[in-house]
């Protein structure tokens, strides 16, 4: 049977509009497609692949959980899970760890266990969510109506209640939002998808200080910034500031689909037996291949190898763009890097993304300004100066197309 893209038209429910082309293998930062098509990626399957692809630790634990045991339910624990849950709570604030499968499975167990926390502490009036515009926080209906984006939840009846925003770094707006009744303040320590934007340190500090005065608890989202990916283990820590609350997914099964909320006991203590639950969570062949990318990625030798990738593509884009010049500034931190669009290019980040695809180049976007840049953390540097080189004549082919 012939795969083509049009059979996506054909059996796919309409959500998605993937591009032409059809990816069959890969290995490292190279991906093949169905005419042996050969791309650099830069994109990192949207910041999940943070060991590129296939890489030996994740194949190895994959196949070894596999010969063993795929999935017990819940009514049983399993080895893998503790295993990863111990050396999660080790390398971070956190005490106790909830499995998930996605980030936003993890989003949607740190907000009702903020809300059961403060219903416990404080009575049914102690509901209100603070959130941020241009935040991203998944699909679930709860967790998209926390997001920053009233397009992504509207359309789908009732939403769920007492949900506020306001904009991120805004101290002002912010201070004067939360109140007694906030339960909880939901935020990205670097905004992802709504276009690679870091938050001022006052910011921070001052938002956990409020949710401190306030009896709020303050949940960092680190789906996309977590394991690695700006170059500490989670952000927050280079940020002076500690969440009550985190959530990770994207890179923390390297491609095998797991998310986990973490926190401190006293917090973890409100989700009684029976009040939050999943069927695959803490799944064993997922955490086997989740230990190993954690394992592989929390070390000196990763994390600062993020540092000089970074500069790489600092120093790469800044090149490009004195040739070109398209971008107003490239910013984001470690391997979350955002290129700009300056005013001419205005609305275009999908045209370079598809003269990148043209150029055997993966790369993605954030927002129709920003083109994203989210690659493996242990991505060849070879291959960045090859992307790069590969970026420069995409950008070439988008300039002289106008
Ligand atoms: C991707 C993302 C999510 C959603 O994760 P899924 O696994 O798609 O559910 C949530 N929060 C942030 C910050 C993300 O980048």
């Amino acid at each position: 049977m012939q795969i083509t893209r049009d059979l996506f038209n054909d059996v796919m429910v309409p959500n998605y509009n993937p591009s032409e082309v059809i990816p069959v293998r890969a290995k490292g930062s190279r991906v093949w497609d169905q005419n042996d098509n050969e791309f650099i990626d830069f994109a990192g399957g949207i910041a999940v692949n943070c060991l590129g692809h296939c890489h030996p630790a994740l194949v190895k634990a994959l196949k070894d959980q596999g010969e063993k045991i795929w999935h017990l339910s819940n009514v049983m624990t399993n080895e893998p899970a503790l295993r990863l849950a111990q050396k999660m709570v080790e390398a971070t604030f956190a005490e106790k760890v909830y499995f998930a499968n996605s980030g936003a499975e993890a989003n949607e167990a740190a907000l009702k266990l903020a809300r059961r926390v403060a219903l416990d502490n404080h009575g049914p009036e102690k509901s209100q969510i603070i959130a941020f515009n241009k935040g991203f926080h998944g699909r679930t209906f709860f967790t998209v109506t926390v997001g920053g984006q009233a397009a992504y939840s509207d359309g789908f009846g009732p939403k769920p209640g007492d949900i506020v925003h306001c904009d991120y770094n805004d101290i002002d707006a912010f201070a004067a939002l939360i109140n007694d009744n906030t339960c909880a303040v939901m935020m990205e320590p670097l905004q992802g998808e709504g276009g690679i934007i870091s938050p001022s340190d006052e910011f921070v500090k001052a938002v956990r200080k409020l949710c401190t005065d306030h009896n709020a608890l303050l949940i960092f989202d680190e789906v996309q910034t977590g394991v690695g990916r700006t170059g500490a283990l989670y952000a927050y820590e280079d940020l002076a500031v500690v969440p009550d609350i985190l959530t990770t997914a994207k890179a923390l099964g390297g491609g095998f689909p797991i998310g986990a909320m973490i926190t401190r006991s006293d917090i973890a203590a409100h989700l009684k037996i029976g009040t939050h639950g999943s069927t695959y969570g803490g799944n064993p062949l997922a955490c086997a291949v989740a230990e190993a990318a954690f394992d592989t990625v929390n070390t000196a030798q990763v994390l600062n190898g993020v540092k000089q990738r970074e500069q790489l593509f600092r120093d790469g884009l800044a090149a490009i763009n004195e040739k070109h010049n398209v971008f107003s500034e490239v910013r984001g931190k470690g391997l979350l890097i955002g290129a700009v669009l300056n005013e001419q290019y205005q609305g275009r980040a999908r045209d370079f993304l598809i003269a990148s695809l043209n150029n055997g180049l993966m790369n993605l976007v954030a927002g129709a300004n920003v083109i994203r840049f989210t690659p493996s953390l242990v991505i060849p540097l070879e291959d960045i100066t090859q992307g790069l080189a590969r970026f420069e004549k995409a950008v070439g082919d988008v300039v002289n197309a106008k």
